[in-house]
């Protein structure tokens, strides 16, 4: 018998399972589908013996000290500041847009003070701004929209930036200095030993079991457990009651060359040619010194693992359907970026796992607790 039954071994199970096998000294089987722990951050060495990230490149920002802390008890850090370029008009420019790509891509010399009037005089008023087309071009002009976001957009998510919920632009900031980072957080690390390893150590307490290659449905009525965490789609666990909740999904092309770099930054992306819309050097996330080099090519496409939930009202609406019915169960809890279709990065996840993990120690009583015994004692 199972205290709980956790599905999926990415960041939302693994930071529960940590906590409720550490804290409450519970008993936990957590489940996953796929043949390794870590979700989508899973890493792991190549052939080649190059470090890299099978869904692509995760790089961990936050501004939450909490949730810093609480993942640095089970990996030391290496700083890293993420930089991305995008090829446009067949430059390499910094993105987000700063002083220095409008400068390059126009061969102009504006400060700061002239690029915000340059930005002005092009802007769009948009009243209100709803969408990820009204976010861009109501800041940069239709110009910029059209040379970095539109493409991009329309590959990666399958709909014009005008389909989309203004959430989406509103990731990519504009700076009128010529900062390139590509987040502007407190804490931007990379752990230093890779996200696996992260998970293991994480992972490593007798209390915990790990079943891999395991799907929910082949295990559901199989085993004994108190309760549940679910952190897979939440269209899926309700078979589909209420149709299909959309998700975009990407095809990853990894290829190891025999140079020791091939771009001059771990990221670049292709808004105006390509299929794909960017390609990743990951020896630039890890800082490993190898002869060769290890890239991702990321693919959009519609049929796939679920990746990203779409962010359009009217899926909005679909999931509240869901989310009404998720509040119902009784010992189940929805807890993740599929589970609870948001758009989440990691740190955001860890944030809602802890938050979860505080509700239940709040909600229930410890196995090993007087009140637990208490409450057992009333419920014969
Ligand atoms: C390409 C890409 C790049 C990203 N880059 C960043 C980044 O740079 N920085 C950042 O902070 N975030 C990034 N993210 C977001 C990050 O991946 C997520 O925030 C995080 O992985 C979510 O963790 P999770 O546990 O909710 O979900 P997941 O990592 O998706 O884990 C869920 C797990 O549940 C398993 N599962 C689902 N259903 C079942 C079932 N029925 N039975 C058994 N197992 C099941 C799945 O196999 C999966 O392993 C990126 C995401 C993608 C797709």
């Amino acid at each position: 018998m199972f205290d709980w039954l956790i599905v999926g071994a990415g960041f939302a199970g693994s930071v529960l399972a940590e906590r409720l096998a550490s804290q409450r000294d519970e008993r936990v089987l957590l489940i996953d589908r796929r043949p390794h722990i870590g979700g989508n951050a899973y890493d792991r060495y190549d052939d080649a013996g190059v470090l890299m990230q099978q869904y692509g490149p995760h790089i961990f920002h936050t501004n939450s000290e909490a949730v810093f802390e609480h993942l640095s008890q089970f990996t030391r850090w290496r700083p890293y500041e993420h930089r991305v370029l995008a090829n446009v008009d067949g430059m390499l420019v910094p993105i987000p847009i700063n002083l220095d790509t409008v400068n390059r891509l126009y061969g102009l010399s504006l400060d700061s003070n002239q690029l915000a009037e340059w930005f002005a005089s092009r802007a769009e008023h948009c009243d209100p701004i709803k969408t990820s087309e009204d976010v861009v071009v109501s800041t940069v002009g239709r110009e910029l929209y059209e040379k970095f976001f539109r493409g991009y957009t329309k590959k990666q998510w399958g709909v014009e930036p005008s389909q989309l919920d203004k959430s989406v632009a509103a990731r990519v900031p504009t700076r009128l200095n010529r900062d390139d980072r590509y987040f502007g957080d407190e804490y931007q690390f990379m752990p230093l030993h890779g996200y696996t390893r992260m998970f293991e150590r994480m992972l490593d307490h007798p209390n915990i079991n790990v079943m891999l290659q395991t799907d929910f449905e082949e295990l559901r009525n199989e085993v004994f457990y108190r309760r549940l965490i679910f952190t897979g789609p939440i269209d899926e666990y309700f078979n589909f009651r209420f149709g299909n909740l959309p998700y975009r999904s990407l095809r990853f092309e990894h290829v190891t060359l025999d140079k020791r770099q091939h771009q001059p930054v771990a990221v670049v992306n292709y808004p105006q040619t390509e299929a794909y819309t960017r390609v990743t050097e990951y020896k630039h996330l890890t800082g490993q010194e190898h002869p060769k080099t290890s890239l991702t090519y990321e693919f959009p496409s519609d049929a796939g693992d679920p990746y990203y939930p779409v962010p359009r009202a009217e899926n909005a609406e679909i999931y509240k359907r869901y989310e009404k019915l998720a509040i119902a169960q009784q010992n189940v809890w929805f807890v993740g970026r599929l589970a609870t279709y948001r758009y989440y990065n990691m740190d955001q996840v860890v944030g809602q796992a802890l938050a979860t993990f505080r509700r239940i120690n709040k909600e229930i009583p410890a196995r090993n607790s007087a009140a637990f015994a208490t409450a057992s004692v009333a419920a014969e």
